[in-house]
């Protein structure tokens, strides 16, 4: 057996490991009873532990030395070294963050995650305030941890969005929020005539599971390597690409939110599905910095593909005016005197709404724009957990002119910080602005594309990103992948280009 053989076998078991995990979650959240919840707690850390002792050991850096040797002289494309070079960034900095920090953040996900969820029923922000502190606190001494040049964010964002900081983070959010603005001001009073009465009828979740797996379907995902689940929020999990899973939840009065949060799912079901089979129980499918089992290169790249299909393809008018028939067919009583066009216009109003995960294409970033203001600042200490409430009611009023009517639409609105998710907000804005680049990229290189969207034929859409996006796995850092697939760096051009494009024929400037 080869130095590198050794090194992959080593690495498959620890990818089983993570599927296990993954295994462990889905079954929590899709099936298990309620009672089981303490005892697959305890599975899930034993799990996670056992990985972690297998990474983190000095078994692991043997290996390393010996791979390392074998595949010195391969290029940069060699999936090889690529495995062996993330392999080795993973390990060193893992080996930097001392274990009673992992755990010790671990078992605080546990209680925040729960004072959280009484706190936003109760509308009372100071039950989470003490546990918001800690969390604050271990997450700093995380950053210290793994170190950074400039600002402790930049570490933090390391887990998320290799490559990414503040600094970059803050130029790209000036520029997409002097694009926004225009946009707003226009849409937010224009979607106030535009019909939607029709989207809060009843809509039985039978008709609408049925008509939303033919589109995941048409878009790509194989159900051979895939099912789809109900669960209280939204996911897709994977165990190799040849079991990937989507969940959703019906709203029975408003049924655009599920077909639209099953386009979203499925997106990044594609990715998964697309990794090359070569890449399988390898380091370039393994997240070895949370032991999760992903296909995908960063949170951003991936949601990068979410919305590239929820929003990009599933959102647009060519898409409904395919589409809206079958629908229709689906809920021939709710959509009676319903057209293709009006469909479009009520999935696409602008409102100013102060939850997130109810925020259009518009307002979606502004939200972004203010939590990750606030992590910023939380990280610093410019900003105490004590004050937060009334840091988040003025961010709210300054970047979407409204206020929150309390604190459970308001700063307790979101589950991340109660699961030690600091540093990851941002990741979905930069999917916003990536799907923007690869899309304008697959159009640039594929004649016709836009013909063949029209008529339902996403293959070609599929085939471009699977060639330069999907296949590589977690080969590449965002930048890489971005460069190689669109010749650019991250750009908010092309995303503030699409809005413009859609948003001025919705709701056209004056003339
Ligand atoms: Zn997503």
């Amino acid at each position: 057996m080869t130095a590198y053989e050794e090194f992959q076998g080593y690495f498959a078991e620890l990818n089983d490991l993570c599927c296990v995990i993954n295994l462990l979650t889905w079954d929590a959240r899709t099936q298990m009873p309620p009672g089981g919840a303490a005892a697959r707690g305890r599975q899930v850390a034993t799990v996670t532990r056992l990985a972690n002792e297998r990474f983190v050991s000095d078994t692991t850096g043997r290996l390393l030395d010996a791979a390392e040797a074998e595949v010195s002289g391969e290029g940069p494309d060699s999936y090889r070294a690529r495995s062996v070079a993330q392999a080795r960034e993973a390990y060193t900095l893992l080996r930097r963050v001392p274990t009673e920090l992992m755990s010790g953040i671990a078992e605080l996900k546990m209680v925040a995650q729960q004072a959280w969820q009484e706190a936003r029923a109760a509308n009372d922000f100071g039950r989470f305030a003490p546990d918001l502190s800690r969390m604050v606190e271990l997450n700093r001494r995380l950053a210290e941890a793994i170190g950074y040049q400039e600002h402790p964010y930049d570490a933090l964002l390391q887990r998320y969005e290799p490559g990414m900081t503040a600094a970059r983070l803050r130029g790209l959010f000036a520029t997409l929020r002097e694009g926004i603005a225009p946009l707003l001001a226009r849409a937010a009073p224009g979607s106030e005539a535009v019909r939607a009465d029709f989207l809060d009828r009843d809509y039985p979740e039978e008709q609408q599971r049925a008509f939303a797996l033919e589109i995941a379907q048409a878009f790509g995902y194989d159900l051979n390597r895939g099912r789809l689940d109900r669960s209280a929020h939204p996911f897709e999990i994977s165990f190799t690409r040849d079991d990937v899973r989507i969940t959703t939840r019906y709203n029975r009065r408003y049924a655009p939110a599920a077909l639209f949060g099953l386009f979203h799912e499925t997106g990044h079901a594609l990715y998964e599905q697309g990794v090359d089979p070569a890449l399988a129980r390898g380091p370039l499918t393994t997240d070895l910095l949370d032991l999760y089992a992903v296909g995908g290169t960063s949170y951003g790249t991936h949601e990068s593909q979410s919305r590239l299909w929820e929003n990009m393809v599933g959102r647009s008018r060519p898409f409904w005016q395919l589409h809206f028939a079958a629908l229709q067919r689906h809920f021939p009583e709710q959509l009676t005197g319903v057209d293709a066009e009006a469909f479009y216009r009520a999935a696409n109003r602008v409102r100013r709404s102060p939850i997130r995960v109810e925020a259009d294409e518009v307002t979606y970033n502004l939200h972004i724009m203010l939590r990750v203001e606030i992590e910023m600042a939380l990280l610093e200490g410019s900003l105490a957990v004590a004050d937060l409430p009334a840091a988040w009611n003025a961010g709210v009023r300054e970047y979407l002119e409204i206020d929150p009517p309390d604190d459970s639409r308001g700063v307790l609105q979101d589950i991340h910080w109660s699961t030690g998710l600091i540093g990851s907000f941002p990741t979905y804005t930069v999917g916003n602005v990536m799907a923007a680049q690869f899309f304008a990229a697959a159009r640039r290189a594929t004649p016709g594309l836009d013909t063949a969207l029209a008529r339902g034929d996403y293959a070609p859409l599929r085939g471009w990103l699977t060639e330069n996006v999907y296949r590589h796995g977690r080969a590449y850092s965002p930048d890489e992948l971005l460069n190689r697939a669109t010749g650019a760096s991250l750009d908010a051009g092309p995303y503030l280009a699409y809005l413009r494009g859609k948003y001025d024929d919705l709701f056209p400037p004056q003339a």
